[in-house]
């Protein structure tokens, strides 16, 4: 049985106050559900602030990206190192965000992973297709490429220690969800995707639905049988939304 896993993806956004208050108000919904494990992925700026505001509670934190280089000359970025080292559980990577402004490749997303897991952390890999390929039916053929990628450079087995997103870019803060059918038809190719090469890794994988997932949309997406939580851009922002999403993942 997989745990349903809510996280939420703040993006670009917040304050030291907005956090404090945000993390605050989470403490409450992530105590109250158990059965779900609740998690926050923030600016790395934040991340300090984060792990003081969590300790002790049953939120769990990451970044949003991570770099993957362990240290040198590579100004401005954040290692997987330094990361776990504030506590983080999660790193988000191959954001569509990240690969559309930051020209982040299959490959370049793959090597992300390993480097996250190389450190104890584990990866969120973000994959998706576009709109004009969701209206070219692409969709199966994109996401088994962004998996393959993966799959070629870490092997089958690092799926144990990974979390799958699904995220239509056309649906990501467009207030366009997909439906619950045809996100699930996507997280079941995924799977048999992945049982193609091992049928008892991709049984255990948490796949996350993510784009415009909202107090609304989550109900009907959680029920569906391959999606195991979801990834929260915009209404991970708002205290009470994010709670009734954590509640709608309830076992
Ligand atoms: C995201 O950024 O991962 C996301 C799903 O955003 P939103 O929920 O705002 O569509």
């Amino acid at each position: 049985m997989r745990k349903p896993l809510v996280m939420g993806n703040w993006k670009l956004n917040g304050t030291k106050e907005s956090v404090t208050s945000l993390v605050n108000a989470l403490k409450e919904p992530a105590a109250q559900a158990p059965s779900v494990e609740v998690a926050v992925c923030a600016p790395a700026i934040f991340i300090g602030l984060v792990e003081s505001l969590a300790k002790d509670t049953a939120i769990k934190y990451g970044s949003e990206d991570v770099d993957v280089h362990t240290k040198g000359a590579f100004t401005g970025e954040n290692s997987p190192e330094m990361i776990k080292e504030f506590g983080c559980k999660y790193a988000i990577v191959g954001h569509s965000e990240r690969r559309a402004y930051h020209n982040e490749t299959n490959e370049v997303v793959a090597a992300k992973y390993k480097a996250a897991q190389e450190s104890g952390l584990i990866p969120v890999l973000c994959i998706g297709e576009s709109l004009e390929q969701f209206e070219a039916q692409q969709t199966a053929e994109v996401v088994k490429t962004q998996l393959k990628a993966v799959i070629d450079m870490n092997g089958i087995k690092s799926f144990e220690n990974a979390v799958i997103a699904y995220e239509p870019i056309w649906a990501i803060g467009t207030g366009k969800t997909a439906t619950p059918e045809i996100a699930q038809d996507v997280h079941a190719t995924i799977r048999a995707y992945l049982a193609s090469f091992d049928a008892e890794t991709a049984e255990k994988v948490q796949i996350l639905y993510g784009g415009s997932c909202n107090a609304k949309t989550a109900p009907d997406l959680f029920k569906q049988p391959d999606i195991d939580g979801g990834l929260v851009g915009g209404a991970s922002l708002k205290p009470l939304d994010f709670a009734a999403i954590i509640k709608a993942a309830e076992v």
